[in-house]
């Protein structure tokens, strides 16, 4: 099940109707009221039922990181895309940035478009094991 929802537009310290929430999120009112039933908070057990935004984007932002399995680790964000990538060829290149971490570069495999990704130095070994990587040193 894909939530497609928009967080923008709702802003924390105000409060909204189930109609009016719908709206600012840019989903329908039955959406809504599957949120409430999900476990939403409200304001209080009183109709019409009002919901604060912040009550609204708490809820949200659980549930968004649950709908989204979490990003493998030879896997990159394409920003052409929109969406998780692997690298072309799983080969990146690796450039330290600081004593803890740096940056992996790759090209994304389907529009070959540059992708980057930070990673810490502690992940590099795993990411050693998936992707063909060549370390840059920074000197
Ligand atoms: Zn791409």
């Amino acid at each position: 099940m894909a939530s497609r929802f928009k967080t923008q537009s709702i802003k924390a310290n105000k409060t909204y109707e189930v109609a009016e929430l719908a709206d600012a999120a840019c989903v329908s009112i039955p959406t809504v009221r599957n949120w409430l039933k999900a476990g939403m908070q409200k304001v209080d057990d009183q109709r019409p039922t009002m919901i604060m935004g912040f009550q609204a984007l708490e809820f949200l932002k659980t549930r968004k990181v649950k709908g989204k399995r979490p990003m493998a680790k030879g896997e990159f964000f394409c920003m052409r895309c929109k969406d998780r990538r692997e690298p072309l060829g799983a080969m990146a290149d690796y450039e330290q940035t600081s004593a803890t971490g740096g940056r992996l570069k790759a090209f994304c495999a389907v529009c070959e478009c540059p992708c980057n990704r930070n990673i810490s130095a502690r992940d590099l070994p795993n990411i050693l094991k998936i992707l063909d990587v060549a370390i840059r040193s920074s000197s």
